[in-house]
């Protein structure tokens, strides 16, 4: 059988890509290659013809404000139109945080500008008071898959009636701090929060993309069963901080509602 061959496009990469998001890409890459899959991977910015006939899986980071009003002159153009109808037709997507956000109808920023989005998520981002970060655990599908990562985000997602949240929040804020939400799914187009980068902490969602975009392009995807052993101590490196930083929240809440009843400080110590 011939080697299959998977057309993977980075863009946006110079504007998108915060906390190392530029993983995603590796980890996909190195899976690609011991999967015995050729990955072809390009990459395309503001105004660069993109052909997503062509293409097998997209991949955007995170960005902050500034970026992102670039990225969304340029989703407002003709190529938000093509990825739009691309995703209708199945092309597989991941989009990280400020790029989640774009994908979705509109993200207004805390300076009170509103950037109108690709549409392909049914969602509306607005900003919050402070920031949302830390790591995060967060339960997917009912095979109680777990995706853990990393969040810093101001702004605060909400879903509506045409969208489907990627999974429930275990720990940490994931869309909103508020809904236990976390992230979106649109047919095979996948929106979340979680840096870290998320994919060679999770390999499950590495694999998850690769068989969906390859059974999309082949029919079938023939993909081997790897030694995750270093991706899975990763994996449970990240739950564990996100257990420490419930922690730590939950001290905090716990001090600052004692400080608003008034207890004491030398009492608030030995509670
Ligand atoms: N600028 C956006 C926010 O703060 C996205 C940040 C990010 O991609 N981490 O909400």
């Amino acid at each position: 059988m011939s080697v299959q061959e998977l057309r993977i496009l980075h863009l946006y990469p110079e504007l998108m890509n915060l906390y190392g998001d530029r993983g995603n890409l590796l980890a996909l890459r190195a899976r690609c290659l011991w999967h015995e899959v050729k990955p072809i991977i390009t990459e395309a910015g503001p105004g660069d013809p993109v052909d997503f006939a062509d293409r097998d899986l997209v991949v955007m980071g995170g960005g902050q404000d500034r970026e992102q009003r670039m990225v969304a002159r340029d989703l407002a153009g003709p190529l938000g139109h093509r990825l739009r109808a691309a995703v209708e037709e199945g092309l597989c997507v991941l989009a990280i945080c400020g790029s989640y956000q774009l994908l979705g109808t509109s993200y207004a920023t805390a300076a009170g500008e509103t950037l109108l989005g690709a549409g392909i998520f049914d969602s509306t981002t607005g900003p919050g008071l402070g920031r949302l970060v830390g790591h995060i655990a967060v339960a997917v599908g009912e095979h109680g898959k777990v995706l853990a990562g990393f969040e810093n985000h101001g702004g605060r997602t909400f879903l509506g009636q045409g969208a489907t949240p990627l999974g429930r929040v275990i720990r940490g804020y994931g869309n909103n701090g508020q809904d236990g939400t976390e992230g979106a799914v649109y047919r095979n187009a996948f929106g979340t929060y979680l840096h870290g980068p998320v994919l060679p902490a999770n390999p499950w969602f590495a694999d998850h993309l690769l068989r969906l975009a390859l059974e999309r392009r082949y029919g079938m995807a023939g993909l081997r069963p790897l030694d995750d052993s270093l991706e899975l101590a990763a994996h449970a490196a990240v739950v564990r901080e996100s257990r420490i930083d419930a922690r730590r929240r939950a001290r905090e809440r716990g001090r600052a509602s004692r400080e608003e009843q008034g207890t004491p400080p030398e009492k608030q110590e030995a509670i």
